[in-house]
């Protein structure tokens, strides 16, 4: 065992740099979120279970309307979706960016304003779209050129829909190369080099059921940088002005997508999100102002930089392992929960909590309880080297993309997520259980 000379000291501000603002520590070895010391969540809930902090969701929804008021923020409801995100959501103002029937759905029937909604999907069934048609969806985003005769179809000869065409600019950009999708070669958007988003659009134009606001382009995500943003608005706006020269088209919006990167342990670089705003607006002002073309209204669509640091995942510790140099710490949940380390190599922070240790750190791995031997939660992690089973471990980071991402996998359940706000913990959504499961298995 690695054994790293660092005994745990109190907590200090750079080491919960990651976690939500209204994280406090009560008692030394103790971590309170939204007021509630999260062993008590464990102890009332049990574990694995999500804990999201309603304040700091309200908050980062309130930061991206700050820096971007002239804009649409739309909140990209993959990364986590339920029905009190969907109130938060329309509380604070934002719009709602849904990708399938499902999700759709579940905002309307929330209450969620349908005209502040986007659809968006590179193979939206034809379930998907008479579903956005009949609850009146915003826009759609076409994403391929089969779908234009078909939506046009389904609007029907005297329906009218806004649409925007998702384009592929060109530009390398994100985490991991499986959320890499703003360059040519990969599923999503029409292409500006071979032409396809160009001809696409000449046959948008041609359907008088489909109004044609924007042009939308999303990156990839887990981007930290605001530079391939700056060339993706270059880009778009080379493309509008083409538009403009062809056909004398003057489009009212464009939509840069999210993917705008994240911190996931300390010292790890996030996107800034001021600075996308500022560098953003001069970026198209100037290159519409060079094109001689108004400057179309923003949208932006952040997912995980809204909901991702808002969340933490909490497990008990089940086994402790020491095989060889290395120590396995496995918890009762795992990939069923967070896919993340198994699809992108993504890290996290574990850290021990609900009793306070005096021993220096040691280097572990923290795994899950899955049959599968990729199933590892955190390498790396640094916890007290006297980690039992029995304790708590947090992992900070867990509101996007885990709950939205789990399956049934060894038919453990989907753990619960309570929110947390002024020292009160409330469930949200419960737990998955066996009843659920066997429900749905109606065969013999
Ligand atoms: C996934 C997605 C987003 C959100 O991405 P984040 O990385 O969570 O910000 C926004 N727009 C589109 C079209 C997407 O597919």
């Amino acid at each position: 065992m690695t054994t790293v000379h660092e005994p745990t000291t109190p907590t200090t501000a750079a080491g919960l740099s990651v976690w939500p603002a209204s994280t406090t520590e009560p008692v030394r070895g103790d971590l309170a979120v939204g007021g509630v010391p999260l062993a008590e969540i464990a102890e009332r809930f049990g574990t694995p279970v999500y804990v999201l902090d309603e304040s700091e969701v309200r908050g980062r929804c309130r930061t991206y309307r700050d820096a971007f008021p002239d804009a649409e923020v739309l909140y990209a409801a993959k990364a986590f979706l339920c029905r009190a995100m969907v109130h938060w959501t329309a509380e604070e103002g934002l719009g709602l960016d849904v990708c399938s029937a499902g999700e759709l759905e579940l905002a309307v029937t929330s209450g969620f304003p349908p005209d502040r909604i986007v659809l968006h999907g590179n193979a939206k069934s034809p379930h998907d779209l008479d579903t956005a048609l009949r609850l009146g969806v915003g826009r759609i985003v076409i994403d391929s050129p089969s779908e234009i005769a078909r939506l046009a179809a389904a609007v029907g000869p005297d329906g009218r829909q806004k649409v925007m065409v998702r384009v592929v600019p060109g530009i390398s950009a994100g985490g991991h190369k499986n959320i890499r999708t703003g360059t040519d070669d990969q599923k999503f958007g029409l292409s500006i080099a071979d032409g396809y988003a160009q001809h696409a659009i000449a046959r948008i134009l041609d359907q008088p059921q489909l109004e044609l606001t924007g042009l939308h382009c999303h990156l990839g995500s887990q981007i930290t940088s605001v530079k391939p943003y700056l060339a993706a608005v270059r880009r778009m706006v080379g493309l509008m002005t083409r538009l403009h020269e062809q056909h004398g088209l003057v489009l009212p919006e464009l939509d840069l997508g999210g993917g705008h990167g994240i911190a996931y342990r300390p010292g790890e670089q996030a996107l800034d999100v001021m600075a996308l705003a500022r560098k953003v607006r001069t970026e198209l002002a100037d290159a519409c102002a060079t094109a001689g073309l108004p400057v179309p209204r923003l949208i932006i669509e952040p997912g995980r930089a809204i909901v991702g640091p808002a969340g933490i995942a909490l497990y008990r510790v089940l086994t402790v392992k020491h095989t060889g140099d290395h120590v396995f710490v496995a918890v009762d949940g795992g990939m069923s929960d967070n896919p993340r380390p198994a699809l992108y190599g993504a890290g996290y922070a574990p850290r021990l909590i609900g009793r306070r240790s005096t021993v220096d750190r040691a280097r572990v791995t923290v795994v899950g309880r899955h049959c599968e031997a990729g199933d590892v939660l955190a390498t790396d992690a640094e916890l007290p080297a006297d980690v039992r089973s029995g304790d708590l471990l947090a992992v900070p980071v867990a509101g996007a993309y885990h709950l939205s991402m789990a399956s049934g996998y060894n038919l453990v359940g989907r753990p619960p997520v309570a929110a947390v706000r002024d020292g009160f913990a409330r469930l949200l959504v419960r737990r998955e259980s066996l009843t659920d499961i066997r429900n749905r298995d109606v065969g013999l």
